[in-house]
């Protein structure tokens, strides 16, 4: 029997992306818990349906405080914190920004430039009140609109280990679609991660992350866009002017001990750059980063946590 037979891998399709999970013994009853697991927090935290904890605040945005369950106001809480940072290009208000592009829906278009004005004063995270008393959100705006999509998945990946730890679980993998997150050494040695060839087929590679017991969030500008008169338009937008984020890189992959850390930098760094973001870093020893660029580098912030294999030598490999 080679290692790799004794992994077990469980599918499904949830959060709108390929879930996947990898576990050492055959246990159906445990996939449909993580599966089910992630159906209740997607539940929770969805902007995506009429319906979910989040769009409760929303509706109510400009009218009443609602009050959310004790883990949805801690993960606003937090996402209000990095929003506020200063010169932040994480914004959990995106929202109305988010909904007016409708990138990766259908009916994608270009935002006339005065409406994206008016909507950027919709996209104030001081403008969320928090009561922790009460355990309540206020959007202090008709029309705000909060959106988790840059932190949730980071989040639930996180809860999935978690509850495979309870399980007594000591070795598996949850990929949520850019968000993987790990238990123990998988079969080898350590897990393999794929860092994916920016703009091309999924199991294209460029190299291979080995981690164990880490998570590795990648976001990439490849993700989610789509394209109109030579222009690539993506997903992770600028707060500060309503379009999206514009410079040097394609993904950015954060490898850190919880996911929802990955997911958090992920969009900061975005917004930094590359000479930002690694003099960023040099404080921040738990956040290690791979940056790919438009002009074919894969540069390694350092490499305490993980080893990097480069699968393909038309890129440049810098580390630092
Ligand atoms: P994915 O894993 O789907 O690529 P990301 O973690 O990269 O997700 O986050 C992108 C999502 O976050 C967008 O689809 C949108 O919902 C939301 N978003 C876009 N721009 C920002 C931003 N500047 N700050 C916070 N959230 C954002
Ligand atoms: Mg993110």
């Amino acid at each position: 029997m080679t290692p790799d037979d004794r992994v077990y891998a469980y599918s499904a399709v949830l959060m709108g992306s390929p879930i996947l999970l990898k576990l050492f013994e055959h246990n159906e009853s445990l996939a449909s818990g993580v599966f089910r697991l992630i159906k209740h927090q997607e539940n929770t935290f969805t902007v995506n349906r009429p319906h979910s904890d989040i769009m409760a605040i929303n509706h109510a945005a400009g009218r009443d405080p609602v009050t959310v369950s004790a883990p949805v106001f801690e993960l606003i809480r937090r996402a209000k914190a990095i929003s506020c940072l200063p010169g932040s290009s994480f914004n959990f208000t995106i929202g109305p920004l988010v909904k007016c592009w409708k990138i990766g829906f259908s009916g994608h278009s270009i935002p006339a430039a005065r409406d994206l004005q008016t909507l950027l004063a919709l996209t104030n995270p001081e403008d969320v009140i928090l009561d922790e008393q009460t355990r309540s959100v206020f959007l202090q705006q008709a029309g705000m609109e909060i959106d988790l999509g840059a932190i949730a998945k980071g989040y639930i990946a996180d809860v999935v280990r978690d509850y495979l730890r309870e399980q007594q679980v000591e070795n598996a993998l949850i990929n949520l679609g850019g968000n993987v997150q790990t238990l123990g050494a998988g079969a080898e040695g350590a897990w393999a991660i794929g860092l994916k060839k920016p703009f091309s087929e999924p199991d294209t590679l460029i190299g291979v992350i080995n981690v164990i017991g880490k998570s590795v969030v990648t976001s990439g500008i490849y993700e989610r866009y789509f394209e109109l008169e030579g222009h690539c338009y993506h997903h992770i937008l600028d707060p500060k002017t309503g379009y999206p984020l514009d410079n040097e890189l394609l993904s950015v992959t954060i490898i850190s001990e919880d996911s929802i850390d990955g997911d958090i930098w992920t969009t900061l760094l975005y917004g930094m750059g590359v000479e930002k973001s690694l003099a960023y870093l040099e404080q921040i020893p738990h956040i290690e980063a791979i940056f790919v660029t438009r002009d074919g580098q894969i540069i390694l912030s350092s490499q305490r946590q993980f080893t990097f294999t480069p699968l393909d030598d038309s890129y440049r490999i810098t580390t630092y």
